[in-house]
């Protein structure tokens, strides 16, 4: 279609500033959609992968960034309808997931193709080579041919459904595993930043009896409680943490029959794990590395507790993802945990911003440009 160029946040090597570069622009082939990036926000993981502390392979050059809100400009062959059925136009906005192989076990006789060992992360691959725009730090975006896409609806802004695109579809899925959640529950969510907030919103839905949030700074445990915890327990980094067990079973009686770890500091699963009431569901999700930490497993025996990791989710829980947060728009003021808005040439910015905790989830505009001031 157009032979121009995109631009794209490229990372070349850990840890040092992105460069701006440009690639040919994408065409669409048989089920792929090419979108313009309307919206891409920072993930904890675009971070780790920069600082090259993720525990998956990757693939320098890169172009970082999978959570994204993507405008269609092109809809190849047979890609007219999303993967709920929702037909799509030029136009439109997307969000989409990265891509199981669909041929091995965890894809096929468990159908849990987000335990797929071969999934295809873009963003983590090279952009070296056709089609170049791998991750959503970027003015294009490719919707890959096997890649599940879910159309976002109009009342759903495209910051929301970014944010949505990775850390709400990661806790829906987390949710489902949780089991139900009802009004005698004490609920727990280790950690303030995305997720656990997300966590937080959506179990309030429950109107669980306690919802704990126990994490920092106190500017997103003041978020948390608007969102609807009843009690938080701000993590000092200096802080002991017997205190914080000690204060979580205080305050919910016996501790918690339903936690969420979304935390993923060092020691978090243990503390979690001894934060448990008897027959008590414990859900892990935000420590995907670092050293091995000691839980208490006499603990596990004797409270009953059921265990489960978890991470990511499938095209199904970026649709529910969506709905949620069209549906309860009016509940939770979404916009509240985004951040501020950067250009594709400030990425290192945000992505520092993000790791001092200075901001949740900032916010990449990839058609922001340079301006004067920013070379003064
Ligand atoms: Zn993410
Ligand atoms: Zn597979």
């Amino acid at each position: 279609m157009s032979a121009g160029t995109g631009r794209a946040a490229v990372m070349s090597e850990y840890g040092a500033d992105f460069e701006v570069q440009e690639f040919p622009t994408p065409t669409a082939t048989a089920g792929q959609l090419v979108v313009e990036i309307e919206t891409a926000t920072v993930c904890g993981s675009d971070v780790h992968a920069w600082q090259g502390h993720l525990a998956l392979p990757v693939d320098p050059p890169l172009i970082l960034g999978h959570e994204m809100t993507g405008r269609i400009v092109q809809i190849g062959d047979g890609a007219e309808v999303d993967s709920v059925g929702q037909q799509l136009a030029v136009g439109d906005r997307v969000v989409w997931a990265h891509v199981p192989c669909g041929h091995c076990h965890e894809c096929t006789v468990e159908r849990q193709p987000v335990l797929c060992s071969k999934r295809f992360i873009a963003y983590l691959t090279s952009c070296a080579v056709p089609p170049h725009f791998t991750g959503t730090f970027a003015e294009y975006g490719v919707v890959r041919a096997e890649a599940g896409r879910v159309r976002v609806p109009d009342a759903v802004e495209s910051g929301w459904a970014s944010a949505g695109s990775c850390a709400l579809r990661t806790v829906v899925r987390a949710m489902s595993l949780a089991g139900p959640i009802d009004t005698t529950d004490t609920v727990v969510v280790q950690g303030a930043g995305p997720l656990g907030l997300f966590a937080t919103a959506m179990a309030s839905l429950h109107d669980p009896r306690k919802l704990v949030v126990v994490g920092g700074p106190e500017d997103r445990l003041e978020l948390a409680r608007e969102w609807g915890a009843t009690d938080t327990v701000l993590v000092d980094p200096a802080g002991d943490p017997a205190d914080r067990i000690e204060e979580v079973l205080r305050v919910t009686g016996r501790g918690a029959s339903v936690a969420f770890e979304l935390a993923g500091a060092p020691g978090a699963v243990s503390e979690g794990v001894a934060m448990m009431a008897r027959n008590g569901r414990y859900v892990v999700m935000g420590t995907l590395g670092g050293d091995p930490q000691p839980i208490n497993v006499a603990t596990l025996v004797t409270r009953g507790i059921t265990m489960v990791g978890s991470m990511s989710g499938e095209i199904g829980d970026y649709h529910v993802a969506m709905q949620l947060l069209e549906r309860y728009r009016d509940r939770f003021d979404w916009s509240r945990m985004l951040g501020n808005t950067y250009g594709l040439h400030q990425l290192a910015d945000a992505m520092a911003a993000m790791r001092r905790m200075e901001e949740i989830k900032p916010v990449i505009d990839p058609r922001l440009h340079p301006t004067r001031e920013d070379h003064t």
